[in-house]
């Protein structure tokens, strides 16, 4: 090859490279004259397979929850659709635009009348550009992440205070351990601080250790547990649990108190006193990545929790490039969201340090999730592009309640 040849090939070559490594690069495939025409926001109908008790502070979560749905709709013929809290006038202002006009290339990031809540416009490019969500959230130069993304059932709530289960309550845990493993999961959220309110606070504690062993023993060494006490425990509380749990391989503990960097120091240099890799988990209550920095910097908490509905694709992949510097994982909250858990995996398939998925294990008859497949603790992804999910309009009616439908 002579030189001037050379030099244009490899010319060439870092051009394509540049974009392929370029995060958003596919921005520039979308068609511009796809244009919205059409908006709708529901409340859909969720159920649950079982009555889910209460936690450290709350009451009965019930056998229901719901999710606020937006449905955008396009002149192509094409629709996205996934969570979306925002108003009917911010909605309004979608109309007559193209997807594209949402896309700041600069800032990474869809912007606009949306805000936060983009997983509609999410769902919609990749339906157009034929790609699932987590190629188009992937960011090139990151290391490949394993196709299929661990998973949890965050569900295991006080069964053993509901009234029905008084007094068969250890059978009514492994009834749901069971149907849990079934299908496919291998990890669980158990919930624990029952003395914080509704219990005598020794005798609500000797019941959290009781509970947490029956499902150790119940469902072998290999399965993952994890416990969440809601900001139920203290300090001197939670180094007790740590002691008398060190037999159990508790894989994570999580709002033991109200979050405390040196109290978590402290905490950590305990744990590995005793010998164990338990972490800590915390952040669900807060808002932005931001207000999770100085944990992450201090080192004080392993894995960080933002709401996936709250935060988005776009604040999910800013919390997970603050923590991974430092060492620390993400495993974002969603309890009581059906959409949450897909929006988890899909973000969990691009990101490298991706704990886990909670799932809040909910279905919807008018929302086909079929791609899906969860076996072994871990979810394989649809290749179905968007966010790989289905709405049948046929029951779409039954279960769910419109809040607003605009049209152009
Ligand atoms: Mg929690």
């Amino acid at each position: 090859m002579r030189r001037r040849d050379f030099l244009a090939a490899s010319a060439a070559a870092t051009a394509a490279v540049n974009t392929m490594t370029e995060r958003f690069a596919w921005a520039a495939d979308l068609p511009r004259d796809i244009k919205i025409t059409r908006v709708t926001s529901f409340e859909l109908k969720l159920t649950r397979p079982k009555h889910v008790g209460k936690n450290s502070y709350r009451h009965d979560h019930g056998p229901e929850s719901a999710d606020r749905v937006l449905r955008v709709h396009t002149n192509a013929g094409i629709d996205g659709f996934g969570t979306s809290w925002s108003g009917a006038n911010e909605c309004a202002q979608l109309l007559g635009k193209s997807p594209l006009d949402f896309f700041d290339r600069d800032a990474r990031k869809v912007t606009g009348p949306l805000a936060r809540y983009t997983a509609p416009v999410w769902d919609l490019v990749g339906k157009i550009l034929e790609k699932p969500v987590w190629q188009l959230l992937r960011n090139p130069s990151d290391p490949d992440v394993d196709a299929e993304v661990p998973v949890y059932d965050g569900s295991i709530y006080f069964t053993d205070l509901r009234p029905p289960h008084l007094q068969n309550w250890p059978d009514e845990f492994k009834r749901e351990l069971d149907m849990s493993l079934a299908r496919g999961h291998r990890a669980f959220k158990v919930k624990i601080g029952r003395g914080r309110l509704w219990m005598l606070a020794e005798e609500g504690y000797q019941r959290d250790l009781e509970v947490v062993r029956l499902i150790r023993k119940h469902v072998g060494p290999d399965v993952l547990i994890g416990v969440d006490a809601n900001d139920g425990y203290d300090f001197a509380r939670t180094r007790r649990f740590v002691q008398d749990t060190a037999d159990l391989n508790i894989a994570f503990i999580e709002e033991m108190f109200t979050e405390d960097v040196p109290k978590y120091l402290e905490l950590k240099a305990f744990i590995r006193e005793l010998g164990l890799n338990t972490l800590i988990a915390d952040g669900e209550n807060k808002r932005l990545p931001a207000e999770m920095q100085s944990w992450v910097e201090a080192r004080a908490v392993d894995i960080l929790q933002g709401d996936m509905n709250l935060f988005g694709f776009e604040d999910i992949l800013a919390e997970a490039a603050m923590a991974r510097p430092h060492g620390a994982m993400i495993a974002p909250h969603n309890w009581g969201s059906l959409f949450g858990f897909y929006l988890q995996l899909q973000v969990g398939r691009a990101i490298p340090n991706f704990y886990r998925a909670e799932e809040d294990p909910l279905s919807c008859k008018a929302v086909g999730t079929d791609g899906y497949r969860m076996r072994d603790g871990r979810c394989r992804l649809p290749d179905a592009p968007g966010l790989g999910l289905t709405l049948n309009d046929a029951t779409l009616p039954e279960v769910a309640c419109v809040h607003f439908d605009l049209k152009r």
